[in-house]
């Protein structure tokens, strides 16, 4: 059986009116004279709670393995190259809570394809426009570096039934928002196969479904950078890194591929992997 998994996708800080402060609560605590042990500890300031990459760390990888398998080794291979990638033109696909999407989304669209006019029904999401697409596009080309080492082909299409990575836009994740104002700024759904399965049978495979918030990426500058990151996931990088300067942070701050997201993605793509796209 395939599995179906899915990697959290963005979480970016929204607008202040959605924003609710969590209540503060404080220790009691009683000092007394030269106790200095129980005074709470301070844990600094910071935009978002990653952590900061340690000064001789350097480029040094993360670990992108699928959480859900035992962090195992996750990409695609390359009898599957070019991958083909089709951008909607804007299209939202049906409503449906962010927690459920890893379960629904990619069998959803794959039966959708299946239909005489697959997406006839959906309507664009607000405020998509076709420069939106072009957004997108530069943060996916910003893979497309490795295409020159080798690790990866890609290609666009503007046909959804060749498409290995199909990317639909949404303007906010329903219940796709946490606690404090945070809200999901993009998904990415992917079925993946155990490797022998994958090559013992002749099976289609179904596409890796990226989402896109329109709401919560409401800059070119912000659109790119997500759309990097989930790309980043679609091609194989399951976890986060835990590193705030990376791409592929979870609450990601960066908007280009940091010298760790390159030498993670080089490292994948050197691997043998337990489980293929
Ligand atoms: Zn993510």
């Amino acid at each position: 059986m395939p599995l179906v998994i899915l990697l959290c996708g963005i979480c970016l800080a929204v607008a202040a009116q959605n924003r609710h402060l969590p209540k503060a609560t404080f220790p009691n605590f009683t000092r007394s004279a030269g106790d200095e042990a129980n005074l709470p500890g301070s844990y600094g300031l910071h935009l978002t709670p990653g952590l900061d990459r340690p000064k001789n760390a350097g480029a040094q990888r993360y670990d992108p393995g699928e959480p859900d398998l035992n962090m195992a080794v996750v990409r695609w291979e390359s009898n599957k190259m070019p991958l083909l990638i089709w951008i909607s033109p804007g299209l939202q696909l049906p409503d449906c809570p962010a927690s459920q999407l890893k379960n629904t989304r990619v069998d959803q669209v794959t039966e959708m394809l299946q239909l005489k006019e697959p997406f006839a029904d959906l309507k664009q999401a607000i405020g998509w426009t076709p420069e939106t697409n072009d957004d997108v596009a530069a943060g996916i080309e910003q893979w497309r570096q490795f295409q020159g080492e080798g690790l990866f082909r890609f290609a666009f299409t503007d046909n959804p039934l060749d498409a290995n990575i199909c990317i639909f836009f949404v303007d906010a994740f329903r219940e796709g928002s946490e606690a404090g104002g945070i809200m999901l700024g993009g998904n990415t759904a992917a079925t993946v196969y155990p490797i022998a399965q994958a090559r013992s049978i002749k099976i289609k495979q179904k596409p890796v479904i990226i989402e896109l918030s329109t709401l919560v990426n409401s800059t070119p500058q912000k659109m790119t950078g997500a759309a990097a990151h989930e790309f980043g996931h679609a091609l194989g990088i399951k976890a986060h890194s835990p590193y705030r300067e990376d791409i592929m942070y979870v609450d990601r701050v960066v908007d280009q591929l940091s010298a760790a997201d390159k030498a993670t993605i080089r490292w994948l793509y050197h691997q043998t992997p337990k489980y293929v796209l």
